[in-house]
């Protein structure tokens, strides 16, 4: 038999009235009306009717019969125009029909789980059935546009003089703080590698190897929390480049996102991306991945209300306010200070500006002329503040922002806002341990004319290392690295890690730094991440073909599962009675 298909469903067009047309795909819906069987037929590039009438066909219409959805078709016949009255103006082949000659079915299916066009599928069904939610459209569709991302982010990394060089999974343990995942060894029983949580160390030996412009779109693996926007395993443009500035690196990056965006026929952001200190993306938005697709900038009333009246504003080391443009109801406000208390407010003062300008606030009153006009509200405002720590408001205070930009409407969904944070401190303390601990991860470089802090002021000492932020998402992080053994040696230091631990854990990583290092900086992008954007979805698992559910595991092919005992004793492994038996 010839192939059968000449065309996708949704190819034929109203031009082709006339021509005699193949086309395959699945039965979306089939209806027996006057005696013509009608039927839907679909691909991923849309649907097409055809009209199977027993006069024209006899042996397509005795196999029609027995149709029934998702059935696989092939159908030959001529591609006629509809009856006026008949005509669907929504779909592209809305005008036309496809008056059936032959008719085969290729592949019979059982009743499905759920309707292919119900929306309302709960996740677990579909990821269990997730290859009959990848004929969705909208799995498609997000399958499809990830993979035209891929390929030009690919085209624009190899333009930019970047070559694609693997790394391997199974290896030493990372340091990206997370947990790992780890894969016995059966030759080796007893000993285990893990899988790499990024290929941090093989980037930076590249630099050392003159592989001086490594990119990879590399699958990581962190033993974490799964969430929205993180799963066990998840991809990541990695890459990194010698003799790089800052600005080198940032460019690289904002011509893949441009890239992307052109070749989606989207008009890119505007180029260079802003950039924003750490401290300033502190202070003003609460946040290390501010959304600026609306305003509502926080801000600072520490000064004015020293010696205040108000003894909660007086004796916090931080005191700073959103104004909210809207005038919020008692019930409201109480609302909100029950929001502000999960984030660790002890209550949220306010002062309510109404229409007229009048003040309402049960602290109006402690409060000075000085301190009412630091606080300037405009009528119909309310102003809302936190006291504390500079760490607790400014949590505090970044919640509430965006908590109202969400609930007042504030954010403009048509823009792209796109942001460089820069400049994060290098070190911060482990709330577990109380030792200073690295904030991106411990090659990271010092800014310049900040290596002597790493001893005698580790809090204050900032990092080259910037994060790139869209629409409020932390889409990945990079900086310029240590390629000195003696700065690296000092930071370990710095956080407490002995001669000895370094050894152990990165020797291999520092004997190499001391053979000839370039200067070198890098970079991962989140694709996950960055598709689900693109894709307009707020869950990295709708772009991701096969994703583990929330609670980590696979529901179609039920993994993780247990392990018989006898193969885990090849492993000399043995299960605590408390993790169950293997099987
Ligand atoms: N290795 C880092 C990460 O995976 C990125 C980098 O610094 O290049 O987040």
């Amino acid at each position: 038999m010839t192939r059968w298909r000449d065309l996708y469903c949704g190819e034929v067009r109203p031009d082709d009235v006339g021509r005699t047309v193949a086309v395959a795909g699945w039965v979306a819906r089939r209806r027996d009306h006057g005696g013509l069987i009608f039927i839907d037929l679909r691909d991923h590039s849309g649907v097409v009717q055809l009209v199977v009438n027993p006069e024209r066909a006899a042996e397509a219409a005795k196999i029609a019969h027995d149709i029934r959805s998702e059935f696989v078709l092939r159908a030959r016949g001529e591609v006629v125009a509809r009856t006026p009255e008949a005509v669907n103006p929504a779909l592209a082949t809305g005008a036309i029909e496809v008056q059936v000659d032959e008719l085969e079915i290729v592949a019979r299916s059982e009743p499905l789980p759920f309707q292919l066009d119900d929306d309302g599928v709960e996740e677990p069904l579909r990821l269990r059935y997730r290859y009959l939610d990848l004929r969705r459209d909208r799995m498609q569709r997000n399958v499809r546009l990830s993979a035209t991302v891929i390929s030009a982010i690919r085209s624009s990394m190899e333009e930019q003089g970047f070559i694609d060089v693997w790394t391997p999974t199974m290896t030493l343990g990372t340091p990206e703080g997370a947990r790992d995942f780890l894969v016995p060894v059966r030759l080796q029983p007893g000993k285990f590698f893990a899988l790499a949580q990024s290929p941090q160390l093989f980037k930076q030996v590249f630099m050392i190897s003159g592989l001086d412009r490594y990119y990879q779109i590399a699958t990581c693996w962190r033993d974490e929390d799964l969430r929205a926007d993180r799963q066990f395993e998840f991809r990541q443009l990695d890459l990194e480049l010698a003799f790089p500035t800052r600005e080198d690196v940032l460019d690289v990056l904002e011509r893949v996102v441009v890239a992307s965006f052109e070749a989606l026929g989207r008009t890119p952001p505007p180029r260079p991306f802003p950039r924003l200190a750490y401290a300033d993306a502190m202070l003003r938005y609460g946040s290390d991945k501010p959304d600026l697709r609306f305003e509502l900038e926080i801000q600072d009333a520490t000064e004015p209300t020293r010696g205040s009246e108000f003894g909660v504003f007086a004796n916090a080391e931080c005191v700073r306010f959103l104004v909210a443009p809207t005038v919020f109801s008692r019930a409201q406000l109480q609302r909100l200070e029950e929001f502000a208390k999960e984030w660790g407010a002890k209550g949220l003062a306010y002062l309510v500006v109404d229409e007229s300008g009048e003040v309402r606030s049960p602290i109006a009153k402690f409060l000075s002329e000085r301190e009412l006009e630091a606080f300037a509200a405009p009528h119909g405002s309310t102003v809302l503040f936190a006291a504390d720590t500079p760490a607790k408001v400014e949590r505090i205070l970044g919640a509430l922002r965006l908590q109202l930009g969400e609930e007042l409407g504030l954010v403009d969904t048509t823009r792209d806002e796109f942001l460089w944070v820069l400049d994060f401190p290098l070190f911060e303390l482990d709330e577990e341990t109380g030792e200073w601990t690295f904030v991106h991860h411990p090659f990271t470089g010092p800014l310049e004319g900040h290596e002597d802090l790493i001893e005698s002021d580790p809090g204050n000492a900032l990092s080259n290392a910037y994060d790139l932020v869209w629409n409020g998402w932390e889409l990945g992080s990079g900086s310029i690295r240590i390629h000195r053994q003696d700065v690296q040696a000092r930071v370990f230091r710095a956080m407490g890690m002995t001669e000895d631990e370094a050894q152990t854990k990165f020797g291999w990583f520092l004997e190499a730094l001391r053979m000839g290092t370039p200067p070198h900086g890098g970079f991962a992008l989140g694709l996950d991440r960055f598709l689900a954007l693109l894709a307009g979805e707020s869950n990295i698992r709708e772009v991701i073909a096969f994703p583990k559910t929330a609670g980590g595991s696979d529901p179609l092919t039920g993994a993780p599962t247990p392990i018989p005992d006898r193969v885990l004793a090849e492993l000399g492994i043995a299960l605590k009675p408390e993790a169950g038996t293997g099987r």
